[in-house]
């Protein structure tokens, strides 16, 4: 490839480049567009985790520090005689916490709502309430809402989060809530913690990321999943400070940890990749089937799972994920630092410019449409296999819609492009075929087709049309004196005042050397004469302003002849026209010639002549 080629493929690339762009801002205002794309994003996010979770088996447990009991359908018949039908009674789980404070658990994280005493089990919630007073280790779950009328309780300080939001994109506003509940007053009073557990699925039902922080009466308050992963981290001496900072490029840092949050201050889970946890079932904990030990320093999370208490969330791996597990994921996510990290859509231009570029060079230089096509999709799925490979290896989320879209775009533009260029190459191949290229008239062998053309309608139609000669007056004289480049100017001159002195329908040709020639369809002879005439004046009149400043006037000699009067070949009408011609050149030149006579009236002559 040459400099040139380079160069204006990478202008058409830019070019291009610059409209997808307009485009891409365009569709981004119009929400419903919008809408569209970000839904086919999210589903390609989907499938990159599903073909990672599937493919190449990467949906590994991480037991290692996050553990999950779960009141499962054999946990709800088991346990039936000791805790009654559901709800159970809260024996249950003043019971599983008794056992995970023996067993060495690092944190209990309850998620139910403790709503109200149990009548006549008043007893078993005591008994559940004095044991979380005993233990500084147990999290109890509380929701935000909007309920109105109800008593909006005070929450202490402690459980607020200390938060420095430095982030351009995170405001909460979505995050901001009026009341709260969940749990008991007398339950509230023993815990130390809580966990707060509001839960959003996206607009199409699944869920693929969770909140990080609610507002409350002005202050912040931490996400669940988020508490218990700072709280363990804490303990365990790997960060120094309970403090958040949101960075201004969207990072939630906790000391030394650092996990990225998206615009609207969500965590997007890593489904895919050490986020499952197994499902230890309550009743196997209660008769002792768990080996001793297996809680020990862990955060231990208790949530159901049974489908008669149907908490299950559409997770993109999972149509009935326990709705606990995503708190799980999201505390493993953390811990593991796989958390999936949105690359924003101006770091993945670059990418994109990449792609775009090789569509367009692809494009012009590819003739065969089938290879075009295959190749623009060989693109589209090596793109593909590019996002999978980052979110595989670093956990980035590309943007893959966007892309998608601008590649088939260019792919369709470019494809547009060329075919104009191509409908106005082959038209300036006609040009060139068809003109002179000194005096942009028609040649001659256009002339000549055009003569067989008229012969053929006005036969067809029995209508006449008419021919005019012209030569230029001592033009070899003119050459002499001036040279040939002025000659060429006067050549030039004259076929303008030509061509503006008859009809758009009329063809002007340079017949060859200074002669020209016209055709008028649908013309008769009276009216050829007339604008023979014409044109002769029109010529004679015209002062040419020469090089040097020179002025001087040229003339023409005409000759007209008239199909079918003159002849009904072309052949026949040329010679009659030449005829004229020559006698205006006998006569004094500057004029129309004599018009010769019919050919009837010719050939009677002829045999009268015999
Ligand atoms: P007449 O009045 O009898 O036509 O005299 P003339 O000198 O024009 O004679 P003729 O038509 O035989 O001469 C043709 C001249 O036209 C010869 C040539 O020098 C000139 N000529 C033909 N084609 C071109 C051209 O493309 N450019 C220029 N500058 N001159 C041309
Ligand atoms: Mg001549
Ligand atoms: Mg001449």
């Amino acid at each position: 490839m040459d400099r040139d080629k380079i160069k204006k493929i990478f202008s058409y690339a830019l070019l291009i480049f610059f409209i997808l762009t307009f485009i891409t801002l365009i569709i981004k205002e119009v929400p419903f567009a919008h809408d569209a794309v970000q839904n086919f994003e999210k589903r390609s996010l989907d499938t990159r985790e599903r073909i990672l979770a599937n493919i190449f088996n990467k949906n590994t447990e991480d037991n290692s520090r996050v553990a999950l009991i779960v009141i499962d359908d054999d946990s709800l018949e088991n346990l039936s005689k000791q805790y009654g039908y559901w709800p159970w009674n809260r024996k249950a789980y003043a019971d599983i916490i008794n056992y995970l404070e023996k067993d060495g658990a690092n944190k209990i994280f309850l998620d139910f709502m403790f709503l109200g005493f149990q009548q006549g089990n008043e007893a078993k919630d005591w008994e559940f309430i004095n044991e979380v007073k005993k233990y500084d280790n147990i999290y109890v779950s509380l929701n935000f809402d909007y309920r109105e009328g109800e008593e909006k309780p005070d929450l202490p300080l402690k459980w607020s989060a200390n938060l420095d939001n430095k982030s351009n994109d995170i405001n909460f506003e979505d995050f901001t809530f009026t009341n709260v509940r969940g749990a008991m007053p007398e339950l509230l009073a023993a815990t130390k913690n809580v966990a707060f557990v509001n839960f959003q699925r996206d607009n199409d039902g699944i869920s693929r990321r969770a909140p990080s922080f609610f507002v409350y009466r002005e202050k912040y308050y931490p996400y669940a999943a988020l508490k218990l992963a700072q709280d363990y981290l804490y303990d365990k001496g790997e960060i120094k400070s309970q403090k958040f900072v949101i960075t201004n490029d969207n990072y939630i840092v906790m000391d030394t940890k650092k996990v990225k949050l998206d615009k609207e201050g969500y965590l997007i889970i890593n489904w895919h990749n050490k986020s499952d946890v197994a499902e230890v079932p309550f009743w196997k904990v209660m008769k002792g089937e768990v080996e001793k030990g297996y809680f020990k320093d862990k955060i231990v999370a208790i949530g159901a799972s049974a489908v008669s208490l149907s908490d299950t969330k559409n997770t993109p791996l999972d149509k009935y994920l326990p709705g606990v597990k995503f708190h799980t994921a999201y505390i493993n996510n953390i811990l593991n630092d796989n958390a999936i990290v949105p690359v924003d859509f101006k770091y993945n231009f670059l990418l994109i410019f990449i792609f775009v570029l090789l569509t367009s060079i692809l494009i012009f230089n590819v003739h065969s449409n089938l290879i075009n096509a295959l190749s623009v999709a060989g693109l589209i799925l090596g793109y593909g296999l590019i996002s999978l490979i980052l979110l595989g290896a670093f956990n980035l989320w590309i943007d893959f819609a966007y892309p998608v879209f601008l590649i088939l775009a260019t792919y369709t533009i470019v494809y547009v492009v060329k075919f104009i260029k191509k409908s106005q190459d082959f038209e300036k191949t006609y040009k060139l075929a068809t003109t002179d290229g000194l005096t942009e008239l028609y040649n001659h062998r256009y002339f000549q087709e055009q003569m067989l053309a008229q012969v053929d309608t006005s036969k067809r139609y029995n209508l006449n049309f008419s021919l005019i000669l012209i030569d230029i007056d001592f033009f070899k004289k003119f050459n002499d004196k001036f040279g040939h480049q002025v000659g060429d100017d006067v050549l030039r001159k004259i076929a303008g005042i030509l061509k503006k002195s008859v009809r758009a329908s009329d063809i002007v040709a340079r017949y060859g050397g200074e002669e020209m020639a016209i055709i008028l369809p649908n013309t008769g002879l009276e009216d050829a004469i007339t604008t023979a005439n014409k044109i002769c004046h029109a010529v004679a009149e015209n002062p040419f302003k020469l090089m040097g400043g020179i002025e001087c006037r040229v003339t023409i000699s005409l000759g007209v002849a008239t199909y079918p009067i003159h002849g009904k070949v072309p052949q026949d009408l040329i010679e009659a026209s030449d005829k004229g011609l020559y006698d205006a050149k006998e006569n004094g030149r500057n004029q129309v010639g004599k018009v010769q006579p019919p050919l009837e009236n010719v050939e009677e002559e002829k045999s009268e002549e015999e």
